[in-house]
Formats: structure tokens, C-alpha cells, sequence
């Protein structure tokens, strides 16, 4: 393990890609699903996470589904973005990062001001057709009020209008829309994939964040990005099996290693702050 203002030369030279996993999120009062007093503690996965199992259950008991849906979006909702979103999204900004490479649903990239995102697990707040393959989004808000709505409805037909009305129609084939999350399973959306390999294929530095390297096939993506020569600097306040093609292993959240890295970016960066110095001396 090496200091972490010696990575700053190697930022500076741009090119950077971020792949991240729950744990960026965990900072965000997110607890991951798989963790202790995550959600697949009480909701068994392989009923919750899967497309199958989620629709017979709405189908048979429409009221479980909503209480996980509520408890699901009580948890999103109440979070936000944290300092290492941001942080990437500045990075962004300064043209040093090319894109980010999530596998969590929750937005807080593009919450935070990131544009270049490819979503391989999905967005909560999205919805698709599975034949067009169109997305649409819904924001916060519209969530809020569904959430507040569902809350409300206690009988079987009430809870499944509800859910239904709010997913929607697809606005080209006018088929129902299902929600935008990867369940277990199912294969990643080729567009999001595509985005990703797109970035790694220019990347120069990739950036692994609180992920643990271990959920196929979006695990793949990091040595693909080694074979191309890529630098891998792996931050994981814990250890994973990435750290074994890491050039840099950085033991920190990833809130810590951007209010170290970002300042000291800052200086190189901001011109008035350079204008300012001159003048003091
Ligand atoms: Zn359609």
C-alpha cells in the first residue's frame, strides 16, 4: 500500500474510468443487500431478486410485494449522494474521467452530476420495455408520491393497480413497462454494457470503488481493462480478490480517498486559487 497523494500524477493524467459496487453506496446509508441487516436478510432473494419469483408473488400476494417496494424505496429515498459521487462527478467535470461504471441501482451518480454512466445492474428510478428496449425515468419526487400512495392501499386490486399504473405503458409499443433492475439471472442490458467497454477501451487508470469483484459478469470488467493496460487502483477499505491485479491497493472508503485526492487535484485545477497565491507572494 502506497500513499495516496502519489496517485496524484497518475490522475492528472486523465483517462480514468470508475467501476463501483455497494459499498460506494453504503456510505450513503444504503446498506448492501447482501450484508448484515441488508434487505435479503428478510425478503429471501431468491423470491425478491428474481423476475420469476417477484411476479407469481404479485400475482399470489400482492401485498408482500408492496411492502418490499415500500421498504425498498424508504431506504433509497432517504439516501443521497455522498462526497465520492460527487467527487467522481467533479472528475468528470475536469475531463479527467471518461465515465462511470456502476453496479448499483440507486442514481446517486447522475443525482450527483454525472453524465457519462453505464448503469450494468439498472436504476431504480427507470423503467423498460422489454421488447423496444426503451427507458423511461421518473424522478424522486413521482417516487415519493407512489410510495406515499401504496402505502394506503390495502386490497389486492388497489395494490396491483396502483403498481401497475405507475409503471406505465411503453410509449412506442404501448406494452407494459417493467422495472429497469437487473434481477438475478438476467443478462446485463447490452446497451449499458456497451458503454462501459466503451470507456474501459480508452481507459487508462481505472478506479475499482467498494466493490468486491465477485458479482459475475460485471466482475469481468476490471481485468478486461488490464489486459489493456490499464493501471488498477483498487479502493476497498477490505480486502477482495481485486486486490491481486491492483497496481494500487488503497485501504480507505471511498469518502476518504476523495477528500484527500480531490483537494490536491483542486490546486492544479482552479486558476483563480493559482492567481491568488501569485498575488500573496
Ligand atoms: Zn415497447
Amino acid at each position: 500500500m502506497r500513499h495516496i497523494k502519489e496517485l496524484v500524477p497518475l490522475l492528472k493524467k486523465g483517462n480514468i474510468v470508475a467501476f463501483c459496487g455497494a459499498g460506494l453506496s453504503s456510505e450513503s446509508s444504503i446498506p448492501t443487500f447482501r450484508g448484515k441487516g441488508g434487505l435479503w436478510e428478510k425478503y429471501n432473494p431468491e423470491v425478491f431478486a428474481t423476475l420469476g419469483g417477484l411476479l407469481s408473488l404479485f400475482i399470489f400476494s400482492p401485498k408482500k410485494v408492496r411492502d418490499f417496494i415500500v421498504e425498498f424505496y424508504d431506504i433509497l429515498l432517504s439516501g443521497k449522494p455522498n462526497y465520492a459521487h460527487y467527487g467522481l462527478a467533479e472528475l468528470e467535470r475536469k475531463n479527467l474521467l471518461l465515465g462511470v461504471i456502476t453496479q448499483n441501482i440507486d442514481d446517486f451518480h447522475s443525482q450527483a452530476g454525472s453524465t457519462e454512466v453505464a448503469e450494468l445492474h439498472g436504476n431504480a428510478y427507470k423503467f423498460w420495455c422489454l421488447k423496444c428496449k426503451i427507458v423511461v425515468k421518473k424522478n424522486r419526487e413521482e417516487f415519493e408520491k407512489f410510495i406515499e400512495n401504496l402505502k394506503s392501499k390495502q386490497s389486492r386490486k388497489e395494490i396491483i393497480r396502483e403498481i401497475l399504473n405507475f409503471m406505465g405503458k411503453c410509449p412506442s409499443c404501448r406494452k407494459r413497462m417493467r422495472p429497469y433492475i437487473i434481477f438475478f439471472g438476467q443478462s446485463l442490458p447490452q446497451d449499458e454494457l456497451k458503454k462501459g467497454y466503451s470507456y474501459l477501451d480508452k481507459a487508462q487508470t481505472l478506479l475499482c470503488i467498494g466493490t468486491s469483484g465477485v458479482v459475475y459478469p460485471a466482475a469481468y470488467l476490471p481485468y478486461y481493462s488490464r489486459r489493456r493496460g490499464a493501471k488498477i487502483i483498487n479502493i476497498n477499505p477490505e480486502s477482495t480478490p481485486l486486490d491481486d491485479i491492483a497496481d494500487w491497493v488503497i485501504r480507505e472508503t471511498a469518502v476518504n480517498f476523495f477528500k484527500i485526492i480531490l483537494p490536491i487535484l483542486n490546486e492544479t485545477f482552479f486558476r483563480h486559487r493559482r492567481i491568488r497565491l501569485r498575488r500573496k507572494v
